[in-house]
């Protein structure tokens, strides 16, 4: 039994998180300010013995006794992460620097959950991690983009400075129950518009592309790493390689639904990424990981959950 910090643990992926490791018999500290993420995705962990819940803000220091970080504190959809985004920029890079003092003080293993959103609107398709990417460092995604590459960047000099055992995880769209309703990432947006009959909308002409992962395989990929050989470090994407234009996606969640939602087309916010497809070779080989749900049977499921709590 290890004890295990989740910074973000109220969040989407952090519930995820949090439900899989208790499961497996750990202890859980969640620690979470509830910015984006909220009691009720982890009511029904509230009252396991393995499982304590710690409001703070993860941009002060911190000072407990835990056996590993996952470090997943961060609003992550565009329109909460520029909402404040000198707070996203400190979430990142002052609250790196605590969980990464955390971490050295401890001796303990580290791993951050950082983005393809470091690869900006990328130029190489599909994306390797070896591809440096293509940000606009002073754009309105910069708060978010350019926290996370400066917290990928804190990560590797903590490792290369004071030997911490880091994991890094590149995490592409990844969907699922426990998404924020109000989130604005797509995949909540259109299941929401069309279960209540609305309009649903398209930024640009929806030939943007995404790859969407479910949050059982990301989940899964994520523990992996965490639990792979010292030695490799990452970073690593963890995705799901199929790819599908937003318009794609708007119409299988209208089929799914049987909803007689029209889609409507709004202007594209600026420096949206065109496209965006993992290379998984690497999380392939090195955690023999990859994942196994596809995009309908995904959206069947959360579907069911939006259904339930609209
Ligand atoms: P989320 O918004 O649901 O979860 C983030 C959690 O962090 C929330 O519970 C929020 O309250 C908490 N938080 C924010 N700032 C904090 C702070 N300063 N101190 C303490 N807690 C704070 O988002 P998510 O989708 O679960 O994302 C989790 C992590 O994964 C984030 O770091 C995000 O950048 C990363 N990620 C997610 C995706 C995705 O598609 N879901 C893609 C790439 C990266
Ligand atoms: N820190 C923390 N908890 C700890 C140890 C450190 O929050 O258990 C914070 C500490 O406040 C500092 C940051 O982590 O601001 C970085 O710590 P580190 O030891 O790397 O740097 P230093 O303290 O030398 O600036
Ligand atoms: N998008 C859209 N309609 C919406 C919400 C998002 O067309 O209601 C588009 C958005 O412009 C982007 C894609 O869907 O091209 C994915 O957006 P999301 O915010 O989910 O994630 P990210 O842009 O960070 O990948």
């Amino acid at each position: 039994m290890k004890r295990i910090l989740i910074t973000g643990g109220a969040g989407f992926l952090g519930s995820h998180l949090s439900k899989r490791l208790l499961e497996e018999g750990n202890e859980i500290l969640c620690v979470d300010n509830f910015y984006t993420g909220s009691r009720k995705n982890i009511y029904e962990l509230l009252d396991h013995k393995n499982f304590e819940l710690l409001r703070h803000d993860i941009t002060h220091p911190l000072f407990v006794e835990v056996d590993q970080i996952y470090n997943l504190a961060c609003p992550a959809s565009p329109i909460h992460y520029q909402f404040d985004p000198v707070q996203t920029t400190k979430t990142s890079v002052v609250g790196a620097i605590n969980m990464l003092g955390l971490a050295k003080r401890l001796k303990i293993p580290i791993l951050q959950a950082s983005t393809s959103e470091v690869y900006g609107d990328p130029q190489i398709h599909p994306q390797p991690e070896t591809y440096w990417g293509n940000v606009n460092t002073i754009g309105p995604r910069a708060c978010y983009d350019e926290g996370k590459r400066c917290a990928e960047t804190l990560f590797f000099d903590y490792y290369r400075q004071h030997n911490l055992e880091i994991k890094v995880i590149r995490i592409f769209n990844t969907y699922g129950p426990n998404m924020n309703p109000q989130d604005g990432r797509v995949v909540s947006n259109f299941i929401v518009q069309a279960l209540k009959g609305e309009d649903i909308t398209i930024y640009g002409d929806g030939n943007q592309t995404r790859s969407f992962c479910y949050a059982s395989d990301l989940i899964d990929g994520m523990v992996r790493m965490m639990n792979s050989p010292k030695e490799f470090t990452g970073p690593v994407n963890i995705g799901n390689p199929n790819e599908f234009t937003m318009l794609e996606l708007a119409n299988l969640i209208l089929e799914i639904t049987e909803s007689k939602s029209k889609i409507v087309f709004q202007e594209l916010p600026q420096d949206d990424p065109l496209q965006r497809q993992p290379v998984i070779d690497l999380a392939q080989n090195k955690l023999n990981w990859k994942p196994n749900i596809e995009l309908e049977a995904g959206l069947i499921e959360t579907i069911k959950y939006f259904k339930n709590i609209i």
